[in-house]
């Protein structure tokens, strides 16, 4: 879904985006509020998605509203740009950005689907690193094979924890070739911007519900069905802005 204010030449153009739908449901029986609705609770609502990231989408078109009613006219050029298949892997919006290249032309752009700090503190993240997704498939043979056959043929599952031993070692080090090669290492001026940050180690593990962190670039395996539920499965790579902060504050 796209929108614009009507255009000003003379004024920067800040383009905002961010997603409008939501992760599967899951489990119905784990919901404490139902999933496909709205649930007034002393003066708070409850729904999915209002965090990541609909109440994003509902405050910036308040805010606009907002501006419009106050002053009367855009202060900047604004554009807005709702992806509707985020949780999917957005497969419509390279597409769309192709086709749309004119109409999305902006000075800055600001994605509203970042995180808060752990002790409430709104957060504003630079240099998010970007995702790569890649599914293994690994087939031994034409057919699922009962496991009393297993001394006989050669097990996928095992052939794809082998791979992905290759990958990474204990000690989180990551050995896929040329993986290392891309780092960037932190700057100076970034090493004292993230030093003045205050992070506090007990309050982001606790958010997160961990008792350490494991510090490294990361790689990481995502799911990995086998044998007769054989689905794909999933690796993902990225190098979040914070997983370089937790490695400097710890
Ligand atoms: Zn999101």
């Amino acid at each position: 879904v796209f929108g614009e204010w009507p255009h000003q030449p003379r004024l920067p153009t800040l383009l905002i985006t961010t997603h409008y739908d939501v992760q599967p449901v899951g489990d119905l029986e784990r919901w404490t509020h139902p999933p496909y609705a709205a649930v007034l609770e002393g003066n708070r609502m409850w729904g999915r998605g209002t965090s990541d990231a609909k109440g994003p989408v509902q405050s910036i078109i308040s805010a606009a509203e907002s501006v419009t009613r106050a002053v009367g006219r855009p202060l900047i050029n604004l554009k807005v740009l709702f992806d509707g298949e985020e949780e999917v892997g957005s497969p419509s919006l390279p597409g769309a950005l192709e086709d749309w290249r004119s109409l999305i032309q902006a000075d800055a752009v600001v994605t509203f689907d970042g995180n808060s700090a752990a002790d409430g503190r709104p957060a504003i993240n630079f240099g998010g690193g970007g995702l790569l997704y890649v599914e293994l498939d690994v087939r031994t043979g034409r057919t699922d094979v009962h496991s009393n056959r297993g001394g006989l043929v050669p097990n996928a599952l095992w052939r794809l924890v082998w791979a992905l031993g290759s990958l990474k070692q204990p000690d989180e080090r990551i050995t896929l070739d040329g993986f290392n090669e891309t780092l960037i290492p932190l700057n100076e001026a970034e090493r004292r911007l993230l030093e003045s940050y205050e992070w506090h180690d007990d309050l982001e593990l606790a958010s997160l519900g961990f008792d350490t962190f494991s510090l490294a670039e990361s790689l990481e395996t995502c799911g990995m069905p086998g044998g007769s539920e054989a689905g794909p499965m999933v690796l993902s790579s990225s190098l979040p802005m914070g997983q370089r902060c937790s490695g400097l504050s710890t």
